[in-house]
């Protein structure tokens, strides 16, 4: 028997609907009973994206069985209806916001990491499961251009990055979790994510190159894999972008 539903679909998400679904209301046949992720996911929208799905004034979450003739509102994170938090979907693990990113997109990954967020990127590709294994494992919000990525079923937490341009993409996130007010510029190595700590001069000084070593006296060091910065022209132009949030 084929049962339907009716899928209304609000803001942003319409970003993932084919062009002749662009009116914001899907009609959605099935056949067999199905959860009302499996639904939202059919029509192309990953479920990390949903903020929060109504049947009426009741709120559901991913496992809800469809039932024939209902209507379902589905939201995005930003801009759904107030609801008591035990109603809206995963968005933001525990703690500090941490990130994984897909192999293309190592600009943004140096960009988080320059404001001090801690981002995995690996510049050879991992391939799409292991990305959503460690995804699973440390509670980490996966950062793609890849729908396909964020439709696995370990993906709790991520965004489609609807931006091309890496400045662009980091204004996007910034914005989408507001991370504003959690920036720690400088303070992560922007080669292998490792924490940097201020050291003395003479304890690094035999690896600097001469200009460097006469024009500047405050130096810092990656713990992880031993890269050292200075405060040199790169720093300033990169200070100024982080201002400028
Ligand atoms: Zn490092």
């Amino acid at each position: 028997m084929d049962c339907k539903v009716n899928l209304i679909i609000h803001g942003s998400l319409n970003d993932f609907l084919e062009p002749a679904n662009k009116t914001n209301s899907v009609e959605y046949k099935y056949g067999l009973s199905l959860s009302v992720k499996d639904a939202i996911e059919a029509i192309g929208i990953p479920h990390p994206e949903v903020g929060l799905i109504l049947i009426g004034d009741l709120s559901v979450d991913f496992s809800y069985l469809l039932r024939d003739g209902e209507t379902i509102e589905v939201y995005p994170h930003l801009n759904h209806p107030s609801v008591g938090t035990d109603k809206v979907l995963p968005f933001l693990p525990d703690g500090k916001a941490s990130f994984i990113l897909d192999v293309h997109l190592g600009r943004l990954a140096h960009y988080l990491r320059i404001a001090g967020f801690d981002s995995l990127y690996y510049p050879k590709d991992p391939g799409d499961s292991h990305i959503a294994q460690i995804a699973e494992a440390e509670n980490r919000i996966v950062l793609t251009r890849d729908m396909g990525l964020l439709k696995r079923s370990a993906v709790s937490y991520g965004h489609w990055l609807r931006n091309t341009e890496s400045r662009a993409q980091f204004r996007e996130v910034v914005h989408y979790y507001n991370l504003r007010k959690d920036f720690n510029p400088f303070s992560r190595c922007v080669k292998c994510n490792g924490l940097i700590k201020r050291v003395e001069k003479a304890s690094i000084e035999e690896f600097l190159p001469h200009g460097i070593k006469r024009d500047f006296n405050e130096f810092y060091q990656c713990s992880h894999c031993g890269q050292i910065y200075w405060q040199g022209s790169h720093y300033k132009g990169l200070s100024e972008f982080l201002e400028s949030f």
